[in-house]
């Protein structure tokens, strides 16, 4: 295997190589499940490095990378959809695709396994193969995560390891869990039935709106009422709709929102905690209470002896201090799904940019391509030594 010398250096060269992608990737971002023109870019800088990429879920893309002997197959993602939401960095290279900007970072995913790809094509001298693969649809449910499962090019995978810029964390920094790193994110509706009339008369009415309050009260105390101190459960209602003239009582009222959690367990029983509660003030009050819970991903835990070996590899990279534990967020990650299947880590890599993800003005780094292609390389050789 290269010396870690000849790594660092292929692995600069790349970064270099793949600014102008990263560019181009921003300039042109694209919606879940659209991928199209990126798909295409991919497939080109891939040939361009000597590896035929296949068109999977759509999309995506899979390609491998194989040793000059048998062994382990360990898989690395990078996720490729941009937001619907309007680009203002006013960047040179800003979005000219209208209310579409890769306001999280995925640009810069795409172009650091691109990168790790040509570092290591350098030198096959390991045993196994390394599947690269590029997923499309990371940012709306469903999701690409399940399809990219269906297809099947992970069945034969050892372990899988993501990466995601992290604006937040200091710059160069690489953090992650050793369990819950990422919450299930599952959103609620609760359809409210009174009954309307005229507005001077509430007696002849059940009145929606004071049921609703009634309910988005109660709901406040699940979290602090029910759930252990120890478990990180959010619930926020974060809609409510109702009425339409200061004279008419309505006859609905309509609350939604979103329930954030790490326990599988908590996940499944909470919404039964909230539709009890809500349907029973609902009768209190002589009205109907209709609940529905969306799931979205799964919490994203990362299989702890992945974990450690991940931060035990970007210690040895980037120094003790450059490597953390890190407690969850309460956002979600498709990745998830890859991990309830297959054992491996998803790590946050620190940026220390100045606009948060999802914001109009949030760019990747250029000189975040380094690190991350560094990492994954070396996470992939050492997992296959
Ligand atoms: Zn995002
Ligand atoms: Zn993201």
């Amino acid at each position: 295997m290269a010396s870690s010398t000849n790594q660092a250096i292929w692995a600069q060269n790349a970064a270099m190589d793949m600014v102008s992608l990263r560019h181009d990737l921003h300039q042109h971002p694209e919606l879940s499940f659209q991928e199209f023109r990126t798909q295409e870019v991919i497939l080109q800088e891939l040939r361009k490095i000597g590896l035929n990429g296949t068109k999977i879920a759509n999309t995506g893309v899979v390609a491998t990378i194989l040793g000059n002997r048998p062994g382990k197959t360990v898989a690395l993602r990078a996720d490729m959809d941009a937001l619907p939401m309007p680009d203002e960095s006013q960047l040179p290279y800003a979005s000219i695709n209208d209310g579409i900007c890769h306001a999280c970072g995925h640009d810069a995913h795409i172009a650091i396994l691109i990168g790790a790809a040509q570092t290591l094509m350098h030198d096959l001298d390991f045993a196994g193969q390394i599947r690269l693969v590029f997923q499309p649809a990371e940012e709306q449910l469903p999701g690409g995560a399940q399809n990219v499962l269906a297809s099947g090019i992970l069945d034969d995978v050892d372990a899988i390891f993501g990466l995601h810029v992290w604006q937040p964390l200091a710059f160069g920094q690489v953090a992650t869990s050793k369990g819950a790193l990422m919450a299930a994110p599952d959103d609620f509706s609760l359809l409210i039935k009174g009954r309307g009339g005229h507005a001077s008369m509430p007696e002849m009415t059940i009145d929606p709106v004071v049921v609703a309050a009634h309910i988005v009260t109660a709901l406040q105390t699940l979290v602090s009422r029910y759930v252990s101190a120890n478990d990180q459960v959010v619930l926020s209602v974060t809609q409510m709709h109702t009425g339409t003239a200061m004279n008419v009582i309505p006859e609905w009222a309509q609350l939604q929102g979103t329930l954030r959690t790490l326990s599988p367990k908590i996940r499944d029983e909470f919404p039964k905690k909230m539709e009890q509660l809500a349907t029973q003030i609902a009768q209190a009050f002589g009205a109907q209470a209709k609940f529905t819970v969306t799931r979205g991903y799964p919490a994203l835990i990362n299989n702890p002896s992945m974990a450690e070996f991940a931060l035990a590899t970007a210690a040895d990279l980037f120094g003790e201090a450059q490597a953390i534990l890190s407690p969850p967020t309460m956002g979600g990650e498709d990745f998830a799904y890859y991990l309830e299947k297959i054992p491996g880590a998803f790590v946050w890599l620190g940026m220390g940019t100045p606009y948060p993800h999802h914001h109009p003005k949030f760019d990747a780094r250029d000189d975040i391509l380094y690190p991350g292609i560094r990492l994954l390389t070396e996470l992939a050789l050492r997992f296959l030594e």
